[in-house]
Formats: structure tokens, sequence, C-alpha cells
């Protein structure tokens, strides 16, 4: 067990501090306090990091902290912690660790013994999750599913029965074959897709799954997807059901544009769902 109190010790502290998601009228004085008493920013990219830091006249050293090598990189900061300097990490938007990098260095701070204190502040899926309309709680934070279709199908699947409001991160152009996905996995379940948050384009979409998908194929900007949680009542679609049904219209003589239009009309499944679907099966 580690007891850690925060402020009545002389140990040095890696600080966790949030930056704004879009815009910069949510960077806090306590934040802007921090980052300027710290010995050394370590930050996801430093050009970012810089803009902001010009922005509210904070001059500390800013050092990489580079995601795609972690552990190595926080060797560094964790020598500096060990010299007796104070760290905050920092990333570009919203808070470390979250879909972002930090575990790593947060992980060996707290074992080796020093302070990990965080900062209240921004973060998207918090944004979007308690103004989408759906059960603020429980609720589940899952951020970027895989980008392989086979993967995110697997990982989707092991969602899909918790009774729990389902929180997604996605790059826009991702988004329409991430909705796909859900609607197939999930079922058609009511969401909102929050778009651009606290920025002047923010936007909020919020109705059912294929709703949201009828209008996304030109979305642009930054988004959270935020999905209602499993109910009883609310029937995935069995895609292998679908086909089994399509390939009959096609055995009693119908076109493949006929028979997937008869299935789409008798189950209220999308027709073209049922068409990637059936020109993507091996
Ligand atoms: N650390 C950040 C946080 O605490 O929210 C998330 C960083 S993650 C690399 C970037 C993703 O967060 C984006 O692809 C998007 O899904 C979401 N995001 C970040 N800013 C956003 C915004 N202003 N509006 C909507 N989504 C945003």
């Amino acid at each position: 067990m580690i007891r850690q109190k925060s402020f009545l010790n002389e140990k040095p502290t890696l600080y966790i501090v949030p930056t704004p998601i879009g815009n910069l009228d949510e960077m806090t004085p306590r934040s802007i306090e921090i980052l300027r008493s710290v010995d050394v920013v370590a930050a996801e990219d430093t050009r970012v990091t810089l803009s902001l830091f010009n922005k509210f006249d904070i001059k500390t050293r800013v050092v990489q902290h580079q995601a795609h090598n972690e552990q190595e990189s926080s060797v560094g900061l964790i020598n500096l912690l060990s010299q007796g300097y104070n760290v905050a990490l920092v990333s570009d938007a919203g808070y470390p660790l979250i879909s972002d990098p930090g575990q790593n260095i947060v992980n060996v701070a707290i074992e080796k013994g020093y302070n990990v204190v965080s900062l209240s502040g921004c973060n998207a899926a918090l944004n979007a999750l308690v103004a989408s309309g759906l059960q603020a709680q429980p609720h589940v934070f899952i951020g970027f599913l895989s980008t392989n279709n086979n993967e995110r199908i697997r990982e989707l699947n092991s969602y899909k029965n918790i009774p729990m409001t389902l929180i997604f991160y996605e790059a826009p152009h991702r988004i329409e074959k991430m909705i796909k996905a859900c609607i197939e996995v999930l079922g058609d379940r009511k969401a909102c897709l929050a778009r651009e948050l606290t920025k002047y384009h923010e936007e909020f979409i919020r109705g059912s799954l294929n709703e949201i998908l009828e209008v996304c194929d030109n979305l642009k900007g930054e988004m959270v997807l935020v999905v209602e949680g499993f109910k009883e009542d609310i029937r995935a679609i069995d895609m292998g059901e679908i086909m089994k049904l399509v390939d009959e219209s096609i055995g009693n003589g119908l076109s493949t544009t006929d028979a997937i239009k008869e299935v789409s009309k008798k189950t209220g499944v999308k027709k073209n769902l049922i068409y990637e679907s059936f020109h993507n099966r091996g």
C-alpha cells in the first residue's frame, strides 16, 4: 500500500495537467500557475505546448515525452524527479493518459515513491457525456477502437452486453465505418455524436445510430460517440442470419440487389449495411 499526502511532504512531484480541448479560455489559473512553477514540462508535441505557453506567458523548459517510446522517455523524467525537480506532464489537449501518453510515467513515479498530483480540467469524453442526453452513469470510457475491422468487431462484442453508457473517440475519416460496426454488433441504439467540443463549430447530433450514420459521411473535426448501454429490448443485428435470408432470396430467383432490398424491408436493417456485409464476407 502506498499513501500520499500530496502537500504534506518534501518529495518531488509529477503533476498531471490537463489543457484545453479547443477553447483556450478553459485553461485554469491553477494549471497556468503549476506549469509556470515546475522545473520541467513533459509534452506530447513540444510545438503544440509551446504555442499554448506563448498564449499564457509560460516560460518553463519543455521536453518531449514520446508516445511511441513512453518507457524510454519515462527514464529521463524519473531522473529529473530523482534530482529533486518537479515535473508537469501535459498532452496536446485534455488529460494526459486519456487516449494519450502518460500511463507509464505515472506508474513508475508512484512505484518510486514520488508524489503524483492531478489537476482538474478539460476532457472531451466528459463534455460529450454530460450533454449527450444519455444516462451519465454508470458509464464506460472506451476511447479509440481498433482501426482493423475484425478486431473492432471483436472489441465491440466484448462491450455489447454492458448495461452502461459507452464513450468512444474516433477520427472523422473512420467514423462512418465505426458507426456501421456499432450498429452491426450493438444494434440500433440511441447515441450522440459530439463534434468540435468547446469550439465555434461545436455540434451535438442526437438520435439513433442509424440516423447518425445517415449524416456522418462528410463530417469533419474531432468527435466523440456516446452510445446507450445494453438494454434487454435492443436487438443486435445478427448479420449471419441476415446473410442466410439474402442467400435464400437469391436461391428463390431474385438478383442480389433485389434480394438485399427484400431482406432490408423484411428485417428493417439498412440496405447499405446488408450490401457491405454481403460483399465483404469471405
Ligand atoms: N486527452 C484527450 C482528452 O482528455 O479528451 C483526448 C486525446 S485523443 C488523442 C483525441 C481524441 O479526443 C479525438 O480524436 C476526439 O475523439 C477526442 N476529442 C479531443 N478534443 C475534442 C473536441 N474538441 N471535440 C470532440 N472530440 C474531441
